[in-house]
């Protein structure tokens, strides 16, 4: 699943192939990926307009038009492709954007559960993007923003970290890495964490995320162009997909266990409860 980092990428790569394109014509083969919009009105209002800019909030992808702006999230699979508007239509492309260049953008998703959303700029979402917290980047973004949202909940800290209306951005993959930078175990209760862990926690959301769009993300299939690009940071994990693996700190096998119905990877002696 593309996070943060990875929708980053994809939409550092996709702006400079597509701004000041023109959007000619647009064949949507699936139509419950619209929200918001009849399938109708989704493709009418489309023709015409122009790309002005790609601009992210969390996971989403705002892409700005001449005078609407389209919101588009990849969920499990989505993927977007330029390719020349003679090469035939593959069996998971689901909606074509051709361009007046020749070209044209396809929104690929094997799993079907990507979304778009057409809105005029001042439209307010109907998605999850209304309600998106901050991100670790947005300068109202602290330890002390996360110890409000989190210090009365009982749940556990890796759910929390996982809540997009508490911390926008943050997946799976990197709220393993978090916690293990700051040294907590995934399964303690978010009122157990003190200020100096909230402080580490927020410290580092940013540098991972940071780092991880410098490396192109962990897995990045979400674009593809010519021979595409794969994320370096994989490389740079230190606990996720590395069970019964020695840590990197102090060498202790690490194991996996499912915090908050997800598969979750921490060091038992680096992350004690
Ligand atoms: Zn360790």
């Amino acid at each position: 699943m593309p996070e943060l980092p990875e929708v980053e990428t994809v939409r550092i790569t996709l702006l400079p192939l597509l701004m000041n394109k023109k959007i000619v014509s647009v064949q949507l083969l699936y139509d419950k990926m619209i929200v918001n919009n009849t399938p109708e009105s989704f493709t009418s209002r489309l023709v015409g307009q122009t790309f002005r800019g790609i601009e992210r909030r969390g996971k989403y992808l705002i892409f700005i038009l001449s005078n609407l702006k389209m919101i588009s999230h990849l969920r499990m699979e989505g993927k977007y492709y330029l390719k020349d508007e003679s090469i035939p239509i593959e069996k998971h492309e689901h909606v074509i954007f051709t361009l007046d260049t020749g070209e044209s953008l396809r929104y690929h998703d094997t799993r079907k559960f990507g979304t778009m959303e057409l809105l005029e700029f001042n439209q307010i979402s109907q998605t999850g993007f209304s309600s998106l917290g901050f991100e670790p980047f947005d300068d109202e973004f602290s330890w002390i923003y996360l110890k409000e949202k989190l210090a009365h909940s009982n749940r556990p800290i890796k759910g929390g970290l996982l809540d997009q209306s508490v911390i926008s951005g943050l997946g799976n993959i990197y709220v393993d890495e978090v916690l293990y930078s700051s040294k907590i175990h995934p399964a303690r209760l978010c009122s157990s964490i003190r200020d100096d862990e909230f402080k580490k926690i927020a410290e580092n959301s940013k540098v991972i995320l940071e780092k991880a769009i410098n490396l192109g993300g962990a897995s990045v299939h979400s674009f593809s162009y010519g021979d595409g690009i794969t994320g370096r940071f994989q490389n740079e994990l230190n606990v996720h997909t590395h069970a019964d693996e020695p840590c990197n700190e102090c060498g202790y096998v690490i194991e996996k266990m499912k915090v908050a119905g997800r598969t979750t990877y921490y060091c038992p002696n680096c992350q004690r409860m």
